[in-house]
């Protein structure tokens, strides 16, 4: 691609640059938050947002497509020609709760442009990524006059809370949603200035575990001795599940793992990840000792899977007083890495706990809907023409990298679509604290992003 061209249309989004963090800060102003125990009216009202932003933008067919929730993804299309490659282009209106509220410096639902930030909850994930396609879509038009990719909009309202409905979705409408490639922009760069396409996700998994003892909370003066405490038999069947090192000791779970390839972990050793970095990154105490060395982070990160505890209630921390609790609930959470099965590791975790249970107490497991890992094969040649389109962007060179997260998305894509390139892209950087207080997106790489995926349309249609 000609230099001279690359420049104007790098200029014409600069100019525009302020109406597009316009229309991101009107759709974070939403509290679209996907979860039962907020007001799902947001969902419904980022919903319509969206579809009024593709009927702005002139996209046909614009439509919602409802999973069983009721929480709407939102559908509109732009078609060109039969000849021309067509590209389903995802992103999500949903967000995550804004956690602890008092931690954050602005109000997470009123984005706050601060230096070189926009601040507020869904900045980088994902509204950007809705814009980011609109944009492009509006660009590439200006460029190509009706000679661009046929474009499919999908944005989904119910990523956050595990996209329960969206193989549903998927499934119902695979001939309107058919198409050659699939751009997810829910991902995010290795660092900022830095143009990434993620090759591999972890999948996720959970369980809740209630362990029963007594009928009701005890005297702990005139109860406890005989009677085994719930919180410390729940402890002891956590701490079981690794050993000191952190190893997982439940049997066979990682018999199936994908090791990356040659390439791959070139391409990891090439990011040149420190411990420094990653410590720094993720605000990790001074005293605290990683569990992996240095040149193993980005693997254990991405190619390893890994159990966390996520909640743990035995009483509580305001009414703690000398009470032996009848019961105690924790939920256990799993990233499984590329090449295991969500599934069956989730029944594998659930039998290694009930096998740990002692003294014969009551002991409940639920699971929740698991996601299974992805990995993709980069042969296609749409990821050299999305690697060189981010190359010109950022002006860097582009890396594959691999991700701790999980799109459940991707897998299900894949699923109902066959082994099309499925482009893992996203403007979230380590320092945008997504799902955390106080997220925010780079916008330099908001620019670089829409700028990217503008070329990118274009290179695909020479
Ligand atoms: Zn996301």
């Amino acid at each position: 691609m000609e230099q001279k061209m690359i420049d104007s249309i790098v200029s014409a989004i600069h100019t525009k640059m302020p109406e597009y963090i316009k229309t991101l800060s009107d759709l974070v102003s939403i509290p679209s938050i996907s979860f039962d125990n907020f007001d799902q009216k947001y969902v419904l009202e980022s919903a319509e947002a969206v579809k009024q932003l593709f009927l702005d933008a002139g996209l046909t067919n614009v439509q919602f497509l409802l999973p069983p929730s009721g929480r709407p993804s939102v559908y509109g299309e732009s078609l060109t020609s039969p000849d021309k490659p067509t590209v389903l282009l995802y992103a999500h209106h949903d967000v995550q709760p804004p956690m602890r509220e008092a931690l954050w410096n602005t109000k997470p639902f009123e984005a706050s442009h601060q230096g070189d930030r926009l601040y507020g909850r869904g900045t980088a994930d994902d509204k950007a990524g809705i814009v980011t396609h609109l944009a492009a879509l509006e660009q590439v038009r200006a460029w190509k006059k009706n000679d661009g990719p046929n474009l499919k909009f999908l944005i989904e309202g119910e990523e956050e809370s595990g996209s329960a409905g969206f193989e549903v979705i998927l499934k119902k409408n695979a001939e309107l949603l058919k198409c050659d490639a699939v751009i997810v922009a829910d991902l995010g760069n290795f660092a900022k200035g830095t143009p990434s396409i993620t090759t591999t996700l972890r999948g996720m998994s959970a369980v809740n575990v209630e362990l029963k003892a007594t009928k009701a909370p005890l005297h702990s003066g005139s109860w406890s001795g005989p009677i085994p405490d719930p919180g410390q038999v729940l402890c002891r069947m956590i701490a079981s599940l690794t050993d000191g090192k952190g190893n997982i000791l439940i049997p066979n779970f990682e018999d199936t793992l994908v090791p990356p390839t040659e390439a791959e972990l070139a391409s990891y050793k090439s990011l040149g990840m420190t411990e420094k970095i990653f410590r720094n990154d993720g605000g990790i105490l001074e005293s605290v000792k990683l569990k992996v060395p240095e040149d193993e982070i980005l693997l254990s990160l991405w190619r390893r899977p890994s159990i966390v505890v996520t909640a743990i209630e035995v009483g509580n921390r305001t009414n703690a007083g000398n009470v032996l609790q009848n019961s105690a609930y924790a939920r256990i959470g799993i990233r499984l890495a590329p090449g295991m099965n969500a599934d069956v590791a989730t029944q594998q975790l659930v039998e290694f706990l009930q096998a740990q249970v002692p003294y014969g107490l009551q002991c409940s497991i639920t699971t929740e809907d698991g996601a299974n890992p992805f990995v993709t094969d980069t042969a296609h040649p749409f990821f050299k023409k999305m690697s060189e389109s981010m190359a010109n962007a950022y002006g860097a060179e582009t890396k594959f990298i691999g991700c701790g997260a999980s799109i459940p998305g991707a897998e299900l894509f894949r699923n109902t679509f066959g082994d099309i390139p499925i482009l893992l892209t996203g403007l979230e950087d380590p320092e945008c604290n997504a799902h955390g207080e106080n997220e925010s997106l780079y916008l330099p790489d908001f620019e670089h992003g829409i700028v990217a995926e503008t070329l990118f349309f274009g290179g695909i249609c020479e």
